[in-house]
């Protein structure tokens, strides 16, 4: 063999050794999609920052946040439009609940909601953590933020890492929000589209339980964006051809795929997520939590029969490590 068929053979084989070795090294990413719910919410207080940070630095495909609005027009993330759940409001601003004994963040400028602790979730009658294994109640520092701030905090890490995580906002009872004489729609959709989030290549998935607002913001507002059509009662299973007309997804919660067990002790499926396939919508299903199984003996029992046996497409889970985990395995 010449001198310089021997040096290209080298070079061959070092570059096919290369090759193998980077196939090895890069995971193939899964058709699976896995949303960090309210960020890593099984180890961090839900919609705080550093649940979301912790979620990213799990490599999900999205972070979800919930969007409420303040009284002076924030958009801000919280879960509910009432704040006494999640934070000391009742200790800072003690007169300022409603008849019905709540604390309602529309009531609340935008700074006010900043000098709020936010806490793990916990039950207001008994004082007790919802989540009794989660991080506890009240400790350390924990701060509200608005829906700009978490945008910029995700594409900063998407800068300074050079992944492209997405973000899952969701927009939090509009129809509350337009008696209160604000279009809250209008206002997450601005904001999307000024950080750049216009189309379905944008890594951002918008969705809403509301039906009629999901089809506005698909109709009146021309968004271009990826739309989840968020469900919950069984009637809505029937409405897939209407969905189908403005939304690419549902999001179905776990019962309304694995509806319960066989006299043989099996796992029975319902057809939604078929039904849902052969109207071309996605399916992810919320909201998978390791610390409360409904049923199942462990997560990964759970994760296997919706994910591999009911075929969905993603899930919003608590703990997006464990996901991610299981899904690498399998
Ligand atoms: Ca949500």
């Amino acid at each position: 063999m010449s001198r310089f068929l021997a040096v290209l053979f080298v070079l061959c084989f070092m570059s096919c050794n290369t090759n193998k070795i980077k196939i090895k090294e890069v995971p193939i990413k899964s058709e699976k999609v896995v949303i960090a719910h309210r960020g890593a919410s099984g180890y961090l207080p839900e919609h705080t920052l550093p649940s979301k940070a912790m979620a990213y630095a799990m490599n999900v495909d999205f972070i979800e946040q919930d969007i409420v609005l303040s009284k002076d027009n924030v958009p801000f993330v919280i879960h509910d439009i009432h704040l006494e759940t999640v934070t000391n409001v009742a200790v800072i601003f003690p007169n300022r609940n409603r008849n019905d004994g709540k604390f309602y963040a529309i009531d609340f400028t935008f700074d006010e909601l900043k000098q709020l602790n936010v806490s793990e979730r916990f039950d207001l009658a008994t004082n007790e953590a919802i989540f009794p294994k989660r991080f506890p109640i009240f400790k350390s520092n924990f701060r509200l933020h608005s829906f700009q701030e978490e945008i910029e905090m995700i594409q900063g890490l998407n800068k300074s890492t050079g992944k492209n995580i997405g973000i899952y906002p969701e927009i939090k009872e509009p129809e509350f929000h337009q008696k209160e004489g604000k279009d809250i729609s209008k206002i997450v959709l601005d904001v999307l589209t000024k950080y750049g989030y216009k189309t379905k290549n944008d890594n951002c998935i918008l969705q809403c339980f509301d039906a009629k607002e999901l089809k506005r913001i698909r109709d009146k507002f021309k968004s271009e964006l990826f739309l989840v059509q968020l469900i919950e009662f069984e009637e809505e299973e029937l409405k897939l051809e209407e969905f189908a007309e403005y939304a690419d997804g549902i999001g179905p919660w776990i019962e309304q795929i694995i509806t319960g067990k066989d006299k043989n002790g099996k796992w029975l499926i319902s057809d939604l997520v078929v039904n849902a396939h052969k109207n071309n919508l996605k399916v992810h299903a919320y909201t998978f939590r390791a610390d409360q199984l409904g049923g199942f003996n462990t997560f990964e029992e759970l994760l296997n029969i919706a994910l591999y046996e009911a075929n969905i497409d993603g899930v919003f889970t608590d703990f997006p490590d464990k996901v991610i985990d299981f899904i690498n395995k399998n």
